[in-house]
């Protein structure tokens, strides 16, 4: 992203240039680049090879935590994270914690599943849908949980309300953990009887 000192310097450079413009032209160059907000002006140098994408993309961001982000699960090669505009309640994005794709990190994959069946002991969804894809190079799976009677549709969400959800989704992962480890030890406690062949 460019800080707001670049965002104004490339801007006045990019008018400056275009001074040799033809009269029309210019006009309606000069137009199009007083109205660009950052983001524009970046996507149009990178566009133009007036720059380089250098820049770590916004998974690898999560992933190191320089961006906020609501954990609800993770192995050790992948995150799973509330999406802060999710499309239905506890919509949930898989990442891996370094730049690559599903294809290359089947433990992302593995984290999806799991973290759906929490989400789906949690908030009992009728379903829950899992799409993978890749933005900028950075594989990430969308885990959302379906509604019957609820569309979906992309919301912002509290802060509160994420919190409020990465606490519940929590306590919910710990207690299944609980049970399984439970369920293990009974398993093991069983007599071993010879197994007996007809
Ligand atoms: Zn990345």
């Amino acid at each position: 992203m460019l800080t707001e000192r670049e965002f104004k310097d490339i801007k006045e450079q990019l008018l400056k240039q275009i001074e040799s413009f033809p009269p029309a032209q210019r006009e309606s160059a000069k137009k199009k680049i007083e109205a660009m907000n950052a983001e524009e002006l970046e996507q149009f140098l990178i566009q133009n090879n007036l720059i380089k994408k250098t820049d770590k993309c916004i998974f690898c961001l999560i992933a190191e935590g320089s961006i906020r982000s609501y954990k609800i699960n993770e192995n050790e090669e992948a995150l799973a994270v509330l999406d802060i505009n999710p499309i239905s309640e506890g919509h949930t994005l898989a990442i891996p914690k370094e730049h690559k794709t599903i294809e290359n990190s089947p433990k992302t994959l593995q984290l999806a599943h799991e973290t759906s069946v929490i989400l789906k002991k949690t908030l009992n969804p009728d379903e829950i849908k899992i799409e993978s894809s890749t933005v900028q190079g950075h594989g990430v799976i969308n885990i959302i949980p379906l509604y019957k009677n609820k569309k979906l549709e992309r919301k912002k969400a509290s802060e509160a309300g994420l919190r409020d959800l990465q606490e519940k989704i929590t306590k919910k992962k710990e207690k299944l953990k609980k049970t399984e480890k439970e369920r293990k030890i009974k398993i093991e406690e069983l007599p071993k009887a010879p197994i007996r062949t007809p």
